[in-house]
């Protein structure tokens, strides 16, 4: 997945606004915004400048920002606009030098030998006026030896009954204690007690979901939109289980289409959702007015699901899927072995998550920052091997903003290219190392998508593009999941030195 610095800005902005009649940075930037939608370069100057003289200093990360605004580009060949960017430069660079990098490490603790879900097979009813969910989900588990398994569920959730072959199992549902999964603010630790500790049980939870204060990323229970998954808990999640299948029977009110990450199709008063390929997330969205259209390439077929966009839009984002898909497919060789992907244009709060054959990401138009997140996206059909929840996502999602700079660099004009490279630079610039860095920590972003990508990048100019792309095929085709492996891979293929140099710029 990929998030987006303006949001992620604007939310700092606002979480600092000023007491009384004082502008806060967001009125300026707003300001400037409106200005240049007017056409009025002037007065968009005169609000840039004044953001840059009282808060310039303070949000000077926010250089990067300007530098990927589609729709500042207008202003960038008058000198106005290299001054105010060669001063914003100048206070993040002074910003950053007076500061130590802050370096969160975690080292990887891989439970190998965790109980794990296989499977679930679910009855979910959606109640939209009432805001809540009737679920009946019957999961594989192996407890693989252990006494119990760790779950998590929705914190408001009432569970009627826990199962397996009809008998009442020991469980405790902590609903007032803090959520073990960083992931999921809103949960509440389920810890299920083992029936047999051998084999595969099937176990049964019956349980009531009440949504009213559902306030997570990605998730929604609003009547023109719906949106249930991973991030909010509402089936019974286990951390350690990334790669189950799925059934889900999906019941709600009248006048609703439903969709979600798995082949959604109606049967009846019903909407089956099969996800026969692994997966750790089930998401499910549904709306009155959600809307659907579908393109084959290839023998693949892309989908884009929508509700608040427009249907030209759409049409633009399938042509930009199979552009983005060409272009990787020659340049990685190895075909992605999904023949379908779905898009879904969420009509909520901004980012994007990427999960296999599904892609969600928010926005109300299709615009630049919808094609990269569409070329960063599509990496992960390639860049999906490593495990996620540890350093080692680098490996996914480095290369997946490599792919994306690259497919900007041979699709877009030199001049858009150039300014994703510096933001990409700049905002490596002072990140902490990619080695052992904490995932959940913010300071892995950078770490991760743009020192990652950036390493990638100065490789190629090292080595060359032929060299470079050969040994990215073979990375895609041996489906390297860890850095170990890319490091002896990459002394396979360019030597010893070029094995150094990765790992000095992994480790620094
Ligand atoms: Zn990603």
């Amino acid at each position: 997945m990929r998030h987006y610095r303006r949001f992620l800005l604007l939310l700092a902005m606002l979480s600092a606004a000023t007491f009384g009649m004082a502008q806060t940075a967001n009125d300026y930037w707003i300001a400037a915004d409106k200005a240049l939608a007017a056409g009025d370069a002037d007065s968009t100057f005169y609000y840039l400048n004044l953001f840059r003289e009282k808060f310039g200093r303070q949000y000077a990360y926010a250089y990067t920002t300007f530098l990927t605004e589609e729709d500042y580009r207008t202003l960038h060949y008058d000198a106005r606009w290299t001054a105010f960017m060669d001063s914003m430069r100048t206070y993040k660079h002074e910003t950053e030098d007076k500061r130590e990098i802050s370096y969160p490490k975690k080292a990887v603790v891989e439970d190998t030998n965790a109980p794990i879900v296989k499977r679930y097979d679910i009855q979910l009813n959606i109640d939209v006026e009432k805001k809540t969910l009737t679920v009946t989900a019957t999961a594989q588990i192996d407890f693989r030896d252990r006494e119990s398994i760790d779950l998590t569920l929705w914190k408001n959730s009432t569970i009627n009954h826990v199962r397996y072959k009809k008998k009442e199992l020991t469980y405790s549902f902590g609903t007032k204690a803090k959520s073990t999964n960083t992931y999921i603010q809103q949960g509440a630790p389920l810890r299920l007690t083992a029936p047999q500790k051998k084999g595969i049980c099937s176990i049964t939870f019956d349980y009531t979901c009440n949504l009213d204060s559902l306030d997570t990323w990605m998730s929604s229970m609003e009547k023109d939109w719906v949106q249930l998954g991973y991030y909010m808990a509402w089936f019974p999640v286990n951390s350690d289980s990334r790669d189950f299948t799925a059934n889900v029977s999906v019941s709600i009110n009248d006048g609703y289409t439903v969709s979600g990450s798995g082949i959604v199709e109606r049967m009846g008063d019903k909407w089956e959702m099969s996800q026969p390929w692994g997966g750790f997330d089930l998401q499910i969205v549904a709306s009155p007015s959600l809307k659907s259209k579908k393109m084959s390439s290839d023998g693949r077929t892309f989908e884009v699901v929508y509700t608040d966009f427009a249907d030209a839009d759409a049409d633009s984002a399938l042509v930009a899927c199979s552009e983005v898909l060409q272009f990787y497919t020659c340049l990685f060789k190895t075909n992605p072995s999904n023949d379908y992907m779905k898009f879904l244009v969420v009509p909520s709060r901004g980012g994007g998550i990427s999960r296999k054959n599904f892609i969600a990401y928010a926005t109300k138009r299709f615009n630049e920052d919808f094609k990269t997140a569409i070329g960063h996206e599509m990496g992960h059909l390639w860049w999906n091997k490593a495990p996620i929840f540890s350093w080692e996502d680098w490996l996914n999602e480095g290369f997946a903003e490599f792919s994306m700079l690259w497919y900007i660099k041979c699709h877009f004009d030199k001049h858009v290219f150039e300014c994703y490279l510096e933001a990409c630079r700049e905002n490596a610039r002072h990140a902490c190392p990619i080695y052992e860095v904490d995932r959940d920590a913010p300071e892995a972003y950078d770490a991760l998508y743009n020192k990652g990508a950036l390493l990638l990048y100065d490789l190629e100019q090292k080595v060359g593009e032929q060299r470079f792309f050969e040994f990215m095929q073979g990375v895609a085709e041996r489906e390297i999941t860890s850095t170990t492996l890319l490091l002896d891979y990459a002394e396979e293929v360019f030597g010893k030195e070029i094995r150094k140099l990765i790992e000095n710029r992994i480790k620094s």
